[in-house]
């Protein structure tokens, strides 16, 4: 089968498909045949190194070499022994989250937070190829009027969005609710979920044309480049802040985002990719009863929770762009570059 295998960090020249043996379904597990992957994050870090050379938290490196692609729908090809629920021809997507599915955190539903907790794609190889290899337990069945593409864009980030925003932060109708870096895969996530939720959703984004997408989304946009104390921005819309924040970015908006809080408001956090040290006065947390959330990926429930509002069309991933597989190095520059809104599907 073709795959694009991470052999060692380097730039996008790097991305190639090779050709390598078809993996063969063990006990429990299920081959399916890719038909959709979408591109995150992970991918990208996995090729480039992670940001600042920096192990990641809290895995340290990645073992290489690596099939990523934790975002994958398709068709179920083989079923290795005692993974008697599915059968080939099902149209299915994976749900990435790996856990030991025994410890106090798993038997409270809490995947993860699983002391072993790990994901598919990442420490384990993932669906960047035609092919792929997944536990049968991590799949679920997609209804036959859901395109695998959409299946595909949804499972890392909307699952993280509704984390942050619904599981932790408890997000609830009639609120003001903030979405830093709203064009991204959570992002964009987080945007639609907040309009479902009844929320007014405030998307910051870079740029004008993101900006009129976001609005086109149902949100009020503010440009980050026109206004990069963005705070200001939010109480003049808001009057006292925002009830509820939502920031994958990290160190580059951290503060302002805090800065957009009402007293009491919360902000889930899920990344860093603009940086994980903060430059902040925690006076500026304490002192006004902010909370702030740490809500990484989800459990089993928040994944099955909002694939269910995808496959009834009441969440529809963003898609930026589809490109055959063999458009790897594409997918990847447009990733870095920035100039995505929403995701960025490849299709074996
Ligand atoms: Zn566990």
């Amino acid at each position: 089968m073709k795959a694009v295998v991470i052999r060692a960090h380097g730039g996008i020249d790097t991305l190639r498909l090779e050709e390598i043996p078809t993996p063969r379904p063990r006990p429990g597990q299920v081959l399916v045949h890719v038909r959709a992957v979408a591109l995150n994050n992970l991918d990208v870090w996995a090729r480039s190194g992670p940001p600042g050379g920096r192990p990641v938290y809290p895995w340290g490196r990645l073992a290489l070499p690596l099939i990523t692609g934790g975002d994958v729908a398709g068709v179920v090809e083989a079923v290795g022994p005692g993974a008697t629920d599915l059968a080939p021809g099902d149209r299915v997507v994976v749900n990435p989250i790996l856990s030991c599915g025994q410890c106090a955190w798993c038997l409270a539903g809490e995947q993860s937070m699983c002391t072993d907790y790990r994901i598919y794609g990442e420490h384990i190889p993932g669906g960047m190829a035609e092919y792929t290899v997944v536990p049968a337990a991590n799949l679920l069945r997609v209804p036959d009027d859901v395109s695998l593409e959409h299946a595909a864009a949804a499972p890392v980030c909307f699952t993280t969005a509704w984390r942050g925003l619904m599981t932790a932060a408890r997000l609830r109708a009639g609120e003001d609710l903030l979405v830093v870096g709203a064009s991204g895969g959570v992002g964009t996530a987080a945007l639609q979920i907040g309009r479902l939720a009844g929320a007014r959703v405030l998307a910051l984004v870079g740029g004008a044309g993101k900006a009129a997408k976001a609005a086109e989304l149902g949100a009020v946009p503010i440009d980050r480049l026109t206004h990069p104390q963005f705070s200001a921005q939010v109480r003049e819309i808001t009057g006292s802040g925002v009830h509820v924040a939502i920031d994958p970015v990290g160190a580059a908006t951290w503060p302002e985002t805090m800065r957009s809080l009402r007293p009491g408001g919360r902000m889930a956090i899920c990344g860093a990719t603009g940086g994980e040290r903060p430059d902040i006065d925690i006076r500026e947390i304490y002192q006004r009863h902010r909370r702030i959330l740490g809500a990484p990926m989800g459990s089993v429930s928040d994944f099955l929770m909002v694939m269910g509002l995808v496959f009834a069309g009441a969440l529809v991933p963003v898609i930026h762009a589809v490109l055959p597989l063999a458009g790897i190095r594409e997918a990847h520059r447009i990733f870095e570059a920035r100039e995505h809104f929403g995701k960025i599907v490849l299709v074996p």
